[in-house]
């Protein structure tokens, strides 16, 4: 999948290419070494086959290389309006007029129904990394009143919330379910003590149990969002809450199959592969993060016709079974609708002279073994629906699953016994 389509967006595309080969030493030399002649790019096919794609890691080996910005710059420092530090680190100079993806995050918070003149208490980071300030900056652009809260001091932060009557809560869900924690210590009933009526969440997954408890305890509305500390905003959920939309602004996004690179289908896996358009003082150009998406298809009940899709986590935990890619995360989200699994993890087997491969998906449990089949039919069917495999359940006890199997980054999660096979590159 492409967002924007590559068609409408191509010249903004190859002008871009063309501004970072001139003005740009690193991209310069890996457009030589790669054989990319920019005026003879002539669509999205030509420009997926050429342009190599740019991978954090070598971000992060290139300004090691050479302090503290690498060779990506395209503008002599003064004309840098700030500078932002990003974990790796990475060293992010920014002109003036990039705005921090202000206006992108101004249109999300318009589609949550946020209305200027709110109160909003903002919990990210204000220390060296973007978030805080971004979302402070696109707040007050919107209208907002905004509380600088940052992280820690969660009794101060429920009480400067309960002061200022604040509306609007934009930080991770988890340290709302602290906040939520910390209300009830203080003898205060956070649904009548608080005032919050919509969640911004970002910079850590939302898990449909999270949401659950936090709008239970709040009566809150939650808005997932996801965003990336080089590239900025990137997408974020509606009032239908079914998958994050798109946004579309000065950012083209590709979604390729991590195994072979070419554009994945709704309904699959890709990897995010993101181009920022126009210019800037350090521009990322096919860059990839190692973050993978499920791309979801149909359109929304919203009525918007833009893109949505949900996050599933790092691409190096994705393995491809029986032909499709898996992530474990897209199993976990189905498993948290049953309370009686406590673990799991998966198991591949291609059983020499056997025709098709084994999948087995072993869960953890407290509960007396063995367990009636009928629960295992209806974990394997809400997981054939949700994730299009079709897998073997079975219980063990809780012990004989790793801990780690069951959380991010889920690099335990699949046990992958087939000949030759292991973690994509
Ligand atoms: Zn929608």
């Amino acid at each position: 999948m492409l967002w924007p389509d590559a068609a409408a967006e191509f010249d903004r595309l190859r002008a871009t290419l063309k501004w970072v080969a001139e003005h740009s030493p690193y991209y310069r030399r890996a457009f030589e070494s790669a054989g990319v002649r920019v005026d003879e790019i002539r669509n999205y096919e030509a420009f997926r086959q050429c342009v190599p794609i740019l991978r954090k890691t070598d971000l992060v080996a290139n300004q090691r290389a050479h302090p503290p910005f690498g060779e990506f710059v395209t503008v002599p420092r003064k004309l840098f309006g700030s500078l932002h530090t990003s974990p790796g680190p990475i060293f992010l100079p920014r002109l003036p007029e990039e705005n921090q993806g202000t206006e992108t995050l101004r249109e999300a918070i318009r589609a949550m129904g946020v209305a200027p003149g709110e109160v909003v208490h903002i919990t990210l980071s204000y220390h060296i990394m973007p978030g805080g300030l971004r979302l402070h900056r696109a707040f007050e652009a919107a209208g907002c009143l905004v509380i600088n809260g940052g992280t820690g001091s969660s009794q101060l932060q429920v009480e400067l919330a309960r002061a200022w009557q604040a509306t609007v809560y934009a930080g991770t869900p988890s340290f709302l379910a602290h906040l939520v924690d910390t209300a009830r210590s203080m003898s205060l009933d956070p649904r009548r003590d608080l005032f919050y009526r919509v969640g911004f969440s970002t910079a850590e997954m939302l898990t449909p149990q999270l949401r659950h408890e936090l709008q239970a305890a709040l009566g809150i509305e939650l808005f997932d969002h996801c965003g990336e500390a080089q590239i900025g905003p990137l997408a974020g959920e509606c009032h239908v809450h079914d998958g994050m939309h798109l946004h579309a602004r000065d950012l083209f996004c590709e979604f390729l199959d991590p195994v072979t690179g070419n554009p994945a289908k709704p309904g699959e896996i890709g990897e995010l592969v993101a181009t920022q358009l126009g210019p800037r003082a350090l521009p990322l150009v096919r860059y990839a993060p190692g973050d993978a998406f499920e791309l979801i298809p149909g359109s929304c009940r919203c009525g918007r016709s833009t893109p949505r899709v949900r996050f599933v986590g790092q691409v190096g935990a994705i393995r491809k079974i029986k032909g499709v890619l898996v992530h474990p995360q897209q199993v976990h989200r189905v498993l948290q609708q049953f309370p009686q699994v406590r673990r799991f993890e998966i198991v591949i087997q291609h059983p020499p002279g056997e025709r098709y491969e084994r999948v087995r998906l072993r869960i953890g449990t407290d509960m007396a073994l063995p367990v009636p089949d009928q629960l295992a039919a209806e974990i394997a069917a809400a997981v054939k629906s949700s994730v299009l495999l079709s897998m073997e359940v079975e219980f063990v006890p809780e012990s004989e699953i790793p801990e780690e199997a069951t959380r991010p980054p889920y690099a335990a999660t699949i046990r992958d016994l087939r000949p030759g096979k292991g973690a994509l590159p």
